[in-house]
């Protein structure tokens, strides 16, 4: 059984599964550019990267089984890699759940793994409103029709899927509260809304941003206020 190269991974980490403690996987590369992308190396140059070897993490994995809730895949973009379901049965082989990390741009690979029952979660970045020009912006590629199977992955997830969430990184200069009201507007009937502030001080894939003051406190509880008007569970993480 193929599997995809494994370029990070953390053995413990209570934050990228809310109220689980995960093992998180990384897988190279990703079809975005996001300028605030925190993981320019993974997404670049992965080959720059060790890969780690899958017994080390068969063996962790296997001992640790008690203790995790479950792992978390993330990359990078892991739904680019045609060896993705291979990985989620090897975690499911060990008895282990899966979250996976998407951007939502290969809806028809996210549809198969949870018909298969290969994932149990699926937080979808959603980047920006859901037009050309905002996607363009937020995601660094000229989005074309790969906006089209965003939004096919959000409407699964919306009306398929209960265990999801949709998560938006707000960065001052890309973000503004138009955005999120259009962003509420987009995200009608979801269940899990999550809004992360952009980390200042932070590598990011664009340099440019690397000085960007994030948003206050304040802003982000503007924003939460301003997006519960629309959807009912919203959080900032
Ligand atoms: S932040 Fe953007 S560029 Fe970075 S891994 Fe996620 S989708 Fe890819």
């Amino acid at each position: 059984m193929k599997l995809p190269e494994i370029k990070g991974f953390i053995d413990i980490s209570l934050i990228d599964w809310d109220g689980k403690v995960s093992a998180v996987i990384f897988l190279p590369g990703c079809n975005f550019r996001c300028p605030f992308c925190y993981n320019s190396t993974i997404v670049l140059t992965p080959e720059k990267l060790t890969t780690i070897p899958l017994e080390r993490i068969r063996q962790y994995l296997t001992e640790k089984r008690d203790w995790l809730d479950g792992v978390v895949i993330t990359g990078g973009e892991p739904t680019i890699h045609p060896e993705l379901s291979n990985l989620c049965q090897f975690i499911k082989e060990l008895h282990l759940p899966v979250k996976l990390d998407t951007n939502g741009t290969n809806p028809k690979i996210v549809k198969d793994l949870t018909a298969q029952g290969l994932v149990d979660y699926v937080a979808m970045d959603i980047k920006a409103p859901l037009t050309v020009e905002s996607y363009s912006r937020a995601s660094g590629i000229t989005i074309g029709k790969l906006l089209n199977e965003v939004k096919g992955t959000l409407k699964f997830l919306l009306d398929s899927f209960a265990n999801y969430e949709f998560r938006t990184t707000l960065v001052p200069t890309i973000h503004d509260e138009e955005d999120l009201k259009q962003i509420s507007h987009d995200l009608q009937g979801c269940r899990k809304y999550v809004l992360q502030n952009f980390k200042g001080d932070v590598e990011t894939l664009d340099p440019t941003l690397e000085k960007i003051i994030p948003f206050s406190q304040m802003d982000m509880e503007r924003f939460l206020q301003l997006t519960k008007k629309t959807l009912p569970k919203v959080m900032i993480r």
